[in-house]
């Protein structure tokens, strides 16, 4: 009987696997073509985007364009971004072993998992209930331990697990929350969209040190609005 069991588990969890490994040269392709080439080359970040299988955190219609380089619909009017912009971001945030990460706007929960590869713990929130939902369930079948998630209104942080380190703010506001630059540690790192949300934005490094915060304005994006709750 305990055979039978463990056979049967095993074989519905089968799927999962194959196309895991399925998808593996495509995922090397897209870090090598789409990342690399572009100048990323943070090691623990092309590591990450070569491991977590973004093939499962888009719609099943969506499946065979994971890899491919662009933005993805994930439902509710929200998008998964461009595997170049999460490196991106990613890379910006210098994560490492031993640092706490924030992110606001968990989405499909990809960005969060890219960051939980590197770095101790990652708390994220979300606004779309069923988003929330969804990433939650997505992120515990592929145990992804060291991710915290959470409904709600990102605009206000976490306080309760703060300071952070890393803050990964994944939609566009016209101006950077003033509880997140309160949240951010010293010597932390905030990456956010910042600009029209209703049509192109910058990406902002936002650094803390010695209390003091310095802000760079990097490259032009577009991400969907953060939303606030009523
Ligand atoms: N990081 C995601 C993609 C983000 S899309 C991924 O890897 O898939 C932006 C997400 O931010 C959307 O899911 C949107 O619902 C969410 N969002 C918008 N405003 C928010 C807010 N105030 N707090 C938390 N999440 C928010």
């Amino acid at each position: 009987m305990k055979y039978l069991i463990i056979t049967l588990l095993t074989l519905s969890f089968m799927p999962v696997w194959q196309k895991k490994d399925a998808f593996e040269s495509a995922r090397n392709r897209m870090v090598d073509d789409q990342i690399s080439a572009r100048g990323i080359s943070d090691a623990a970040t092309l590591q990450a985007m070569r491991k977590v299988p973004r093939h499962l955190f888009v719609p099943p219609e969506y499946e065979k364009e994971a890899y491919s380089d662009r933005p993805l619909p994930i439902g509710y009017d929200q998008t998964i971004s461009q595997p170049f912009i999460v490196a991106y971001m990613t890379e910006l945030a210098r994560p490492s072993k031993g640092k706490i990460a924030l992110e606001i706007g968990t989405g499909s929960g990809y960005q969060a998992a890219v960051l939980a590869e590197i770095v101790d713990t990652v708390y994220t929130i979300e606004i779309v209930p069923e988003l929330a939902w969804e990433s939650t369930a997505r992120l515990n079948l592929l145990e992804y331990k060291n991710i915290i998630t959470r409904y709600g209104d990102g605009y206000q942080g976490w306080r309760e697990h703060a300071p952070f380190d890393i803050i990964i703010v994944t939609a566009a506001a016209d101006h950077i929350p003033e509880p997140l630059k309160e949240q951010l540690a010293e010597d932390g790192r905030l990456v956010m969209p910042v600009g029209d949300p209703a049509t192109i934005q910058q990406l902002v490094l936002l650094t803390k040190r010695k209390g003091r915060v310095i802000v760079t304005t990097l490259e032009p994006v577009r991400f969907v609005p953060l939303k606030r709750l009523k």
